[in-house]
């Protein structure tokens, strides 16, 4: 729902509805307290005087939504005094309203907005706010006695040099194959004296390397997938971009590396995007998907721990991956992860070793391996590079969380859906010969890879030593088709994003 709204910035003849909005707003559910009475009426004073502003929301000739910027400090403002009349609520004027309040802030010179909200009696804003990029930072004591929320949104800073001539108008969205063509920019930024220094965004170009860089010997190299993708609505949305940067953060301290600050990824990570935004395609499954590479680049080729790093960012739009039911095998000689090892780090080195297995087992006619701990009992962990599931007598089964097995963030937003597409999920350890029996006794109904790039891939045959387990073809009421479809009305936007996993840009 899309309105016709001009968003104008102060004129004292919105006074009265500035006041009278925010009145009505806040009385609905609380007294209203002198601080209100003074910002309201005196807005000049109490807003515009420090360097703030104040939006109007205006349709036809008739003011529907308000909303403050106040300077709170350097490059930093709250956002305040946000209030919709009542008969347009829900009509999307909100989210205009603070989408123009952003770019405002941006005008401003923000690094950082920050709000104080209700849960409870502001609910859908406080929904909104997230969809918009807010997280919720602690909350100080009695700074506003109504609020139980304080959230914060920081904004792109990073200076751009942008591409003379963008590739897009070449670029065909609806003829897409997997992972060749990439946007036209790229971020770069280096780690060096002991810190993270400020990104730059690049046109997207090669990179100049010694040959003694210490990655390319040593390996200290670990990278992320993830995806954005088109809202129904037209805008864009990432995934799941802070669960990324946890992980990232994560595989960085196993690999010795430096990890990186509160938000520099997701700032990261947004800015990039938002910059490139035209490359989001829109057909049905389709997205861009974001590479983050974070590589050693001391020149030096004796073995330690490198001092200085590159994080590198690129994307490039990919069509829904649409791949025949797989043909796997249960690898028994190869082991991808040891305990203790690096397994459940986003390495580069644990995907160098596990290509000459899949190498054999392609040549012995299997499209891909599901890696197990190789005891005797052939505890299955994953699939190629994919985790893996399983729905054995109606329930969805996966083995737990490992040292040897990667926190998939598929795999977990399966996890979190299945309850809500009437399965219960278990993951605990799940052994081949497991596998056998409940086939057998008829009950392995599903089984299949879960990972950014598919989403969810089935199996139409697992080999577990002699044993060649076929599994009925898929149908559209299969687990696995619907929570693909479950995720992925929920990443674009076509059903409520009830768990937050989407960063609207
Ligand atoms: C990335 C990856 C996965 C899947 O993780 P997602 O976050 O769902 O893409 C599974 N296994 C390995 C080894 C991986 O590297």
């Amino acid at each position: 729902m899309h309105i016709d709204l001009t968003i104008e910035r102060w004129n004292p003849k919105y006074r009265n509805a500035f006041f009278e909005l925010n009145r009505a707003w806040i009385e609905a559910d609380y007294p209203l307290e002198e601080i209100d009475i003074n910002v309201l009426s005196d807005p000049e004073i109490h807003i515009l005087s420090d360097g703030g502003s104040i939006l109007s929301a205006i349709a036809g000739e008739e003011v529907v939504g308000v909303v403050a910027l106040r300077a709170v400090g350097a490059h930093e403002f709250e956002l305040t005094k946000m209030a919709v009349d009542v008969p347009w609520r829900g009509r999307g004027v909100g989210k205009q309203l603070l989408r123009a309040a952003l770019d405002e802030a941006r005008a401003l010179g923000a690094h950082r907005v920050i709000l104080y909200s209700n849960t409870q009696t502001s609910g859908p804003a406080v929904a909104l706010y997230r969809k918009m990029g807010f997280q919720e930072i602690p909350l100080e004591a009695g700074k506003y006695k109504r609020a139980d929320i304080k959230m914060e949104r920081t904004l792109n800073t990073i200076p751009i040099r942008k591409t003379a001539k963008s590739r897009l108008p070449e670029t065909d969205l609806s003829k897409l194959t997997f992972g060749t063509i990439v946007s036209d920019h790229m971020l770069v930024a280096d780690y060096k004296n002991g810190a993270w220094q400020p990104p730059e965004i690049t046109p997207y170009e090669n990179l100049s390397l010694p040959p003694s860089t210490m990655a390319l010997h040593y390996g200290q190299i670990v990278w992320e997938g993830m995806k954005a993708f088109r809202l129904k609505d037209g805008g864009v949305s990432i995934f799941r971009i802070g669960r990324h940067a946890q992980r990232i953060n994560r595989s960085l301290v196993r690999m010795a590396m430096p990890t990186m600050p509160d938000g520099y990824f997701e700032n990261c990570v947004r800015a990039l995007v938002a910059l490139d935004r035209d490359w989001v395609p829109g057909s049905p499954g389709s997205a861009l998907y974001i590479r983050p590479l974070v590589f050693a680049t001391d020149a030096m080729y004796g073995v330690k721990i490198s001092d200085t790093y590159r994080f590198v960012i690129f994307t490039g739009p990919v069509p829904p991956f649409y791949a025949n039911p797989l043909k796997v095998k249960v690898e028994e000689k190869f082991i991808r992860a040891a305990h203790g090892g690096t397994g459940a780090a986003k390495c580069a080195g644990n995907y160098g070793g596990a290509l000459y297995p899949a190498k054999l087992a392609r040549e012995a006619g299997f499209d891909q391996i599901i890696w197990t701990d190789l005891s005797p009992e052939l505890n299955i962990e994953e699939s190629g590079t994919m985790n893996v599931m399983f729905v054995i007598d109606g329930k969805v089964v996966t083995p737990g969380l490992s040292d040897t097995t990667l926190d998939g963030i598929t795999r977990d937003s399966i996890l979190a859906l299945a309850p809500e597409l009437g399965y219960t999920a278990e993951q605990r350890p799940v052994s081949a010969f497991e596998l056998v029996e409940a086939h057998k006794r008829g009950v392995l109904q599903e089984a299949f890879g879960a990972g950014t790039a598919a989403v969810t891939i089935p199996f139409e045959l697992i080999q577990v030593k002699e044993h060649a387990l076929k599994l009925a073809p898929v149908q559209p009421d299969f687990f696995s088709v619907r929570v693909r479809e479950l995720l992925n009305e929920i990443r674009t936007g076509q059903r409520p994003d009830t768990h937050h996993w989407n960063t609207v840009l």
